[in-house]
């Protein structure tokens, strides 16, 4: 079916617009003296409009539906999601004028379907976090509308050469700084799409730069890196929202990775209450496993003798999780005793060494 040309060519030029009057996002050094000569960066990626990195990719999921004709004047858009997406997604469905279901785990934080509702979307809820696929294709099917399919199409809808996409606006930003190529870029999968940019961007740039990614407990995507067995699958979801998938996503790409490590849960709890006291501000539980990682590797090049800087990515505010990640009870009844890792992180400020 084609779709009216005219509409496309106004629907383009509304999320170039919108990107027109967007602003980058900060890359915030980390000051953690215990560990000198070795320079943390986050790059703030909850300051989107919509709240996350997720916003980088709804806008390029839509350019490419869009200019690959998935999508025109009347399609409905579906999504399946952990949340995060939706919530970007709905902006842009809005900003379209198109009408937006995200097919969203029963569980997902409800500060998130709120905003998914805000931006004008529905969320449609499933009790497992496996059932979102086939439910969302089937809802595509029976509304004449299109699937989005953000775990499929994350990798390459996104400009992993550059065009201002993550990786390119990181290595821009470090330009000035003392150690300017990392050593060490850290991020967690979800599609995995951020983490096949990076590591694209890095081999073409001819970067030494190597990409470190943490996966958090009942994922898949660790062991299918040691294995290479894509049928792998788990049964619960994971309990950090927007990392950790119960199969080996398409978007997922093992190849361009040079280490995996799994990052227990508590740990991630840990790591953003910690970061709170150092940053005056929340982040989701997904920047906790990336800084408990960056931490391990920084204690590590440290014992080492080594110096450099490592990036990672705080990818969406904790104010979104004050009910879960942010309640004491909640955390002891969902993830357990963080004490362990809160005294390992207040070590590592007075000697530098995590354990
Ligand atoms: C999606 C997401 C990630 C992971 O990013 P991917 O590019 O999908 O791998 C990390 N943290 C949060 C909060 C997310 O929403």
């Amino acid at each position: 079916m084609s779709h009216d040309p005219q509409w496309i060519h106004t629907a383009i030029r509304k999320i170039e617009a919108d990107f027109q009057r967007s602003a980058d996002t900060h890359l915030i050094k980390l000051d953690i003296p215990s560990l000198d000569g070795i320079d943390i960066y986050l790059k703030d990626e909850s300051t989107h409009p919509t709240g996350s990195l997720k916003h980088r990719l709804a806008r390029s999921l839509f350019l490419f539906a869009l200019c690959n004709g998935w999508i025109g004047k009347d399609t409905p858009i579906i999504e399946s999601s952990s949340g995060s997406t939706a919530v970007s997604e709905a902006y842009f469905a809005r900003l379209l004028g198109l009408p937006f279901i995200a097919v969203v785990p029963r569980k997902t934080a409800r500060k998130k379907i709120e905003q998914i509702e805000f931006y004008g979307g529905r969320a449609h809820l499933v009790d497992s976090p496996s059932e979102i696929y086939e439910e969302s294709r089937r809802l595509a099917k029976e509304l004449n509308g299109h699937y989005m399919d953000q775990f499929t199409y994350a990798e390459r809808a996104t400009d992993w050469r550059g065009n201002n996409n993550i990786a390119n606006s990181i290595f821009d930003q470090m330009k000035l700084e003392e150690h300017p190529i990392p050593s060490w870029v850290v991020m967690s999968p979800g599609t995995g799409g951020t983490s096949a940019t990076i590591g694209r961007y890095i081999r073409y740039q001819m970067h030494s730069t190597k990409l470190c990614v943490v996966d958090p407990e009942n994922s898949v995507f660790h062991q299918y890196y040691k294995t290479r067995d894509a049928s792998l699958t788990g049964e619960c979801g994971s309990r950090i929202e927007g990392i950790g998938r119960p199969r080996v996503e398409p978007s997922f790409i093992p190849d361009v990775i040079d280490e995996m490590r799994t990052i227990p849960d508590a740990a991630s709890i840990a790591t953003v209450h910690w970061l709170e006291k150092l940053l005056g501000r929340k982040a989701g539980a997904s920047t906790g496993t990336n800084l408990y990682g960056v931490l391990q590797l920084a204690s590590e090049m440290k014992a080492r003798g080594e110096s450099g800087s490592i990036v990672t990515l705080l990818c969406d505010s904790g104010e979104r999780y004050l009910d879960t990640y942010f309640n004491t009870a909640w955390i002891k009844d969902n993830i357990g005793d963080i004490s362990g890792y809160l005294a390992q992180l207040e070590q590592l400020e007075q000697t530098g060494q995590l354990s």
